[in-house]
């Protein structure tokens, strides 16, 4: 039996049917943007792995951070104990990220880190004598897959069979073109209850949702509704952060700065799972108290595991090199064109570019299900082309790490383009 054989046997897949799903492939090397499966068939990793990996497979930079980590100290309790690596990493992210920001919580994954955040922001009225239970989140957002992070989500495919056991969360529209006004009435609507304690979002772009984009402007204007009622704003950036819509942030295109932020996913370059969630002065002192029971009683066991903190600071300074900011606007450019030989494309309805980030939308017959047939089709087409792509229903997105060669962009823009015709 070879790998993909054997691993049937026993593993059990995310967002898998296995009565129905092709075997799935086993990869045995990566290197770049590639990866090679165990019958020596190379893959383009157009997606970044899920979004995660920014600097290549097997980036020998970090590997070299986690290894002499690995030596040095692999880990040790975050709970009456602290190390270099979380002092540098906290260090390095305050030059990051917005001013406001000042605390920061590690965790394990990005649903952990919206978890937290969420709880923070409960507790903190709770600690005050306030009683605010409920959260505002948008229409068709993706948050990740534990209970409240699931609750925040909105794409009810995932979310269907735990209806009743949720946190509860109230939706607004997205404040997309046409939309901006519905959106903001109904944010308005809702924190005139005082209900609320928090409202979650991902700045300017949807991942799971399609990369759907909104403007900058339209959710400064919601921030600052949010602001005038006391409600916390938290910019869940688990996959536009570190560089992938340009900036370093997706909130460094706004006016307004949130209360907090989600990260994970490129925070360590894809190598090690670790996520931070962020926060004003504030936040923090509204749990900052004599009495025991105001703090904030939350921890994961590998809590700023020092081996993730050593990738995370190997990977942020890869990002500030010369050579990966050259990167990401020589993507972007190359998507810009990609677009433009696109727009009068018969079968594509709709473009969108911002960072390395690229989605068009395919026309087709009917409504296309997230992970209806059509999809599948696309799916296969690309996979026998040797290229990773996941698309959303009737949405193909491309999300390179920063490393991609331009004969490999070509590559996987000739493909959508064979896919166009023949799918
Ligand atoms: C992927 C993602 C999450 C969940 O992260 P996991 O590490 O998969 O738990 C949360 N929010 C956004 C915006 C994401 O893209």
């Amino acid at each position: 039996m070879n790998l993909s054989e054997r691993d049937i046997q026993h593993n059990w897949h995310p967002y898998t049917q296995h009565k129905t799903a092709a075997p799935h492939i086993a990869i045995t090397k990566g290197e770049g943007a590639l990866l090679w499966d165990e019958s020596g068939k190379t893959y383009i990793d157009a997606i970044a792995s899920w979004w995660v990996n920014p600097y290549g497979h097997a980036n020998k930079v970090i590997a070299d951070a986690i290894y002499r980590q690995l030596t040095t100290l692999e880990h040790v309790l975050f709970g009456g104990f602290t190390h270099e690596p979380a002092v540098l990493v906290a260090e390095k992210l305050m030059q990051l990220l917005p001013s406001n920001q000042q605390k920061l919580f590690y965790s394990d994954n990005g649903s952990t880190a919206v978890e937290i955040a969420i709880k923070v922001a409960l507790q903190y009225f709770y600690n005050k004598g306030e009683r605010r239970t409920k959260i505002i989140a948008f229409e068709n957002a993706f948050h990740g897959d534990t209970f409240a992070a699931m609750a925040a989500s909105g794409i009810s495919f995932f979310t269907e069979a735990f209806k009743g056991s949720l946190l509860e969360v109230v939706r607004i529209p997205l404040p997309t073109s046409g939309n901006e006004k519905v959106s903001y009435e109904a944010l308005e609507a809702l924190l005139k209850t005082n209900e609320f304690a928090g409202f979650i979002f991902e700045p300017l772009v949807q991942g799971a949702a399609g990369m759907v984009m909104y403007e900058a402007a339209e959710l400064d204007k919601l921030m600052v509704l949010c602001k005038k009622h006391n409600v916390f704003t938290i910019a869940d950036e688990v996959m536009t952060g570190f560089g992938k819509t340009g900036k370093t942030f997706a909130c460094d295109y706004l006016t307004e700065q949130p209360d907090m932020m989600c990260l994970s996913k490129a925070l360590t370059g894809g190598t090690i799972p670790m996520a931070i969630t962020t926060f004003t002065q504030e936040l923090f002192d509204g749990f900052y108290d004599d009495d025991v029971n105001k703090a904030l009683f939350h921890g994961h066991t590998f809590t700023a595991n020092p081996t993730g903190c050593a990738a995370a600071l190997a990977s942020m300074e890869l990002l500030g090199t010369a050579e990966m900011q050259d990167n990401l606007r020589r993507i972007n450019a190359k998507h810009l064109d990609f677009q433009q030989k696109l727009a009068n494309h018969p079968r594509v309805t709709a473009t969108r570019v911002l960072g390395v980030i690229l989605a068009l939308e395919i026309k087709t017959d009917g409504a296309e299900s997230y992970y209806g047939s059509f999809r599948n089709k696309l799916y296969n087409f690309f996979i026998d082309h040797g290229i990773i792509l996941r698309p959303v229903g009737n949405i193909v997105y491309v999300l390179p790490p920063y490393v991609i060669s331009d004969a490999q962009l070509e590559k996987i823009y000739q493909t959508i383009e064979a896919a166009l015709q023949e799918c």
